[in-house]
C-alpha cells in the first residue's frame, strides 16, 4: 500500500514555469524515505513539456493553455497513467497540489486567466475520485497522514 503524489511537492521542478511546489513536512520525508510514495506529475506523463504554457480548464471539459493551444489529451492521458500508477501500487489515497488543472481537489482556476477559482477538480484528481481513490491536497496533509496512518495499522492488524 502506497500513496499516490503529486511530483511538485517533492521538490521536483515540473511545474509549467519550470519551479516545484516543495512541501516541507517532516512525516513527508520519513514516508518518502521509507518508500511509502508513488510519485508522478500527471502534465508531464501525459506528455507535456517543462516549462509549459499555464493551462486552466474549460466549462465545456476541455483544457486549453493560454494561446488556446488544445491540451486535454495530454491531461487525459495523464490522468490515465496517474489512474494506473495507482492501481498498480494499490493506492487507496493521492496527496497532489491544490488548485492545479490536473491535481487540484476543491478548487480549480475558471478557464478565463483570470486567477478566479471555482469549486472543481483537476483532471487527474477527479479521474482518481471517480475510481474510489480518496484525494487530499497539501492543505490537508495532517488529515491525509491520519488516514494513511489508520490504513497501515488495519492492514498489519488483518496480517498478523
Ligand atoms: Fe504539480 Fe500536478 Fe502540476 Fe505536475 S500537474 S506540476 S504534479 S500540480
Amino acid at each position: 500500500m502506497k500513496i499516490l503524489i503529486s511530483a511538485c511537492l517533492l521538490g521536483e521542478k515540473v511545474r509549467y514555469d519550470g519551479k516545484d511546489n516543495f512541501l516541507s513536512h517532516p512525516a513527508l520525508k520519513s514516508l518518502y524515505d521509507k518508500g511509502h510514495f508513488v510519485v508522478i506529475c500527471p502534465e508531464v506523463a501525459g506528455g507535456l513539456p517543462i516549462p509549459r504554457a499555464p493551462a486552466e480548464r474549460q466549462k465545456t471539459g476541455q483544457v486549453l493553455a493560454r494561446a488556446q493551444e488544445d491540451v486535454t489529451e495530454a491531461f487525459d492521458l495523464g490522468a490515465r497513467r496517474a489512474l494506473e500508477l495507482a492501481k498498480a501500487n494499490h493506492c487507496p489515497m493521492a496527496i497532489l497540489k491544490a488548485r492545479s488543472p490536473s491535481c487540484g481537489n476543491k478548487e480549480i482556476y475558471d478557464g478565463t486567466f483570470s486567477k478566479t477559482l471555482v469549486p472543481g477538480m483537476g483532471v487527474t484528481a477527479e479521474l482518481l475520485v471517480q475510481n474510489g481513490i480518496k484525494v487530499f491536497s497539501e492543505e490537508e496533509i495532517d488529515q491525509a497522514l491520519c488516514l494513511y496512518d489508520m490504513l497501515e495499522r488495519k492492514r498489519h492488524a488483518e496480517l498478523s
